[in-house]
């Protein structure tokens, strides 16, 4: 039987270059340097993709798009979070909450917590109160120039019907009747 509940962690750094937008939790934000990788570099949503698609125990998102695919430049990173919401859903589960913290020098997150905790709801499906963004410097970690974000989330088990409900009801009362069986014989 599928457990009820699930939990992913996800964990992503990207180092900080000059000419090109910085883009965390799919909000544009004003700095003069941006997070340089093969998509668009978004730290957030690549450990909210990872998170999600370690939950279910599928491919990470190195594998599922690798750097090495030109198709892959510059791209979106919803695209990647979409699919990790896409195969959640197809495995029968749903997000319930997700936890992050970001660790970078500069600039300063928390006038842009607000932005990002909308966009990163809506992109997710979930209420903003069930969003946690936070944020630390790196003190003393000498990774002025990264930009990390760790993520968790809790997935819940989807069921569709009650015939889903009566069905697993079944199942239990089977599998209880199997333990007893010997002792009744
Ligand atoms: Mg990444």
């Amino acid at each position: 039987m599928l457990p009820q509940f699930r939990i992913g962690y996800g964990y992503d750094s990207h180092e900080f270059k000059r000419g090109i937008p910085l883009i965390i939790g799919g909000v544009t934000i004003p700095h003069n340097k941006g997070l340089g990788g093969h998509s668009d570099g978004d730290v957030l949503l690549h450990a909210v993709t990872d998170a999600l698609l370690g939950a279910i125990a599928a491919p990470d998102i190195g594998s599922l798009f690798p750097p090495s695919d030109p198709q892959w430049k510059r791209a979106d990173s919803t695209v990647f979070l979409r699919e990790a919401l896409k195969r959640v859903a197809s495995v029968g589960y749903e997000l319930v909450n997700l936890d992050s913290t970001l660790v970078l020098a500069a600039p300063k997150i928390g006038p842009h917590t607000a932005a990002i905790r909308e966009r990163v709801a809506e992109l997710c499906g979930i209420a903003e109160d069930c969003v946690g963004i936070k944020a630390k410097t790196p003190e003393g970690t000498g990774t002025d120039n990264a930009a990390i974000a760790h993520v968790m989330v809790l997935l819940q088990r989807v069921l569709s019907s009650t015939d889903d409900l009566e069905k697993e009801a079944e199942e239990d009362l089977d599998d209880i009747l199997t333990l007893i069986g010997p002792r009744a014989t």
